[in-house]
């Protein structure tokens, strides 16, 4: 018998083994042609891609398909890729590097925007051609490669978290929006318009997800396209101003960040191994609300510079002008300030408060010197310049280079955390107007830990659990690992009545006890 069992083992270990090895091949013959300019790319195209998946796949059913249902994270902490050892570190290293090349030296991956691409640009030609008319660029292989591996990493996420229903729907959702909606849609719709601008072509067109939503040159465009720009248009204030809210309050900020976001894809899928590096200090989570709170009030200056200099320079808009332009944000800011302060006090912590306030008073203050100085730029400087700083330090350094290359290190919501304005919007509905909670039967917990450990957004769950206190935190994505992890099913994601939904008061805040 014991043989038998020993005999089986060394067979699983062998077939690991083997997939392993036949997916780094795929990988490594992939790289190759950083190296070698490859002579049929359709060829070394298929052959990678199959190598990869195919190793992928069998790897992610030996280890996770083929045992009993049931989350194992066993060792993560003794690993030297998930927990911030030599892999790990050579693994952020690596995927540093790739940001940097895509972002500032395409280049060095092949990219020639005056002729031919050579390298591994030139590989994914073929596919390019085929979906959206054009050779590949440096973007072209990024999206391919990130919807490949949100798909890969969606299965193993499936396999892993079988026995979770609202985990396997969330990720096919997750798998189906970044395959279909980021990926697929926008390309073909390239091939089948090539004349139309585009903002026909990307469907999630809503700011402050894509910045660009208000600029001079998309807006130029949508108005100039009759009723196809028009709809697009309106389409994209419905989602800012009706529908994100609405599906905010009915179900929290999960409905973006855990099951349609193609970065919140890639931080559930391929980010899952390295959750548990999300700090939960106290001091983390206070700076995390300053962070990310600035970055929005940076994306509202620059988008109102933007708007503002359009406004300035279009005759066609002169039905509006500059003045009642800021007079309305103004107005806007404050009736928002005033109905927080008022309405819900309760629901905001003393720093919460002071921080909002004077977010608020910098913003109203800009805005009041632009106003009566009739100075051409809003805060002195260029309004191209604010948003070039903005698509240098916040689309692209924070984003990409360290919301992704920083996976190993600093866990996988680091972006959604710390950076991203959308999170920091639907964060504030989330804990000011929303249904949402995730409930807890403190009675039940055994103070275990495992929902804090692996809490991507750094959220100390367990200090919760053990008040028998409902989370109510604008930066919980409702991803459901907390819930699913804990042996005790004391935590279950709600949505209810807002009444008594916070429900802290009679405890002090965070984890000291
Ligand atoms: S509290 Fe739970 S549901 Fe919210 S982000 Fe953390 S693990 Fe996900
Ligand atoms: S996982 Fe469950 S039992 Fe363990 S500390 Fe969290 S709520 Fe308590």
């Amino acid at each position: 018998m014991g043989t038998l069992k020993s005999k089986i083992n060394i067979m699983i270990l062998t077939q690991k083994k083997g997939s392993l090895i036949l997916g780094s091949s795929g990988f490594l013959l992939l790289l190759s042609s950083l190296f070698f300019s490859p002579q049929d790319e359709l060829l070394l195209l298929v052959a990678s891609m199959l190598m990869m998946v195919s190793g992928s796949l069998l790897y992610f059913k030996k280890v996770y398909g083929s045992s009993l249902a049931g989350i194992k994270n066993d060792g993560v902490w003794f690993n030297a890729l998930t927990a911030k050892g030599i892999w790990g570190w050579a693994l952020g290293i690596a995927l540093t590097g790739f940001y940097v090349a895509i972002y500032w030296f395409p280049e060095v991956l092949g990219f020639n925007p005056n002729g031919t691409s050579t390298g591994l640009v030139q590989v994914f030609d073929p596919l390019s051609y085929a979906l959206n008319g054009n050779a590949a660029t440096q973007w072209f292989l990024y999206g391919t490669l990130y919807t490949t591996a949100i798909l890969l990493f969606g299965v193993k996420f499936i396999w892993k978290y079988r026995h979770n229903r609202y985990q396997i729907i969330r990720t096919i959702s997750v798998m189906f929006f970044q395959l279909c909606f980021a990926f697929l849609i926008p390309e073909i719709l390239g091939k089948l318009n090539p004349e139309t601008p585009y903002f026909a072509k990307d469907l999630k067109n809503m700011w402050p997800l894509n910045y660009y939503f208000l600029d001079q040159w998309h807006l130029k465009n949508m108005l100039n396209s009759g009723n196809l720009g028009l709809f697009f248009l309106t389409f994209g204030l419905a989602l800012m101003f009706i529908i994100s809210p609405i599906l905010t309050y009915f179900y929290g900020k999960r409905w973006y960040c855990s099951w349609v976001c193609g970065c919140g894809a890639l931080a559930e899928t391929a980010g899952d191994p390295f959750r548990q590096l999300s700090s939960k200090k106290i001091s983390v989570w206070k700076f995390e609300r300053w962070m990310i709170h600035v970055v929005l009030v940076f994306i509202s200056v620059t988008t109102i510079a933007v708007l503002w200099s359009f406004l300035s320079s279009n005759s066609t808009m002169s039905w509006f002008s500059r003045e009642q332009f800021i007079g309305g944000i103004v107005i806007f800011i404050l009736v928002v300030m005033a109905l927080l302060f008022f309405w819900k006090t309760g629901a905001l912590s003393k720093d919460a408060k002071y921080s909002l306030l004077s977010l608020g008073i910098i913003l109203i203050a800009v805005l009041s010197i632009q106003a009566f100085s009739g100075e051409k730029n809003i805060l002195f400087i260029n309004s191209y310049k604010l948003q070039k700083w903005y698509g240098f330090g916040i689309g692209a350094a924070f984003s990409g280079v360290l919301g992704v290359g920083f996976y190993p290190i600093l866990g996988s919501r680091v972006w959604c955390r710390f950076g991203c304005p959308m999170a920091a919007i639907l964060g504030l509905q989330q804990r000011l107007l929303s249904r949402f909670r995730i409930t807890t039967n403190g009675g039940q917990c055994i103070s275990c830990g495992n929902c804090s450990t692996y809490c991507e957004m750094g959220i100390d769950v367990r200090a919760y659990a053990q008040r028998g206190e409902n989370i109510v935190r604008s930066s919980c994505v409702g991803c459901g690992i907390c819930s699913a992890v804990c042996p005790r099913g004391v935590l279950k994601l709600e949505n209810d009545r807002l009444e008594n939904r916070i429900n802290s008061e009679n405890y002090p805040l965070g984890n000291t006890l």
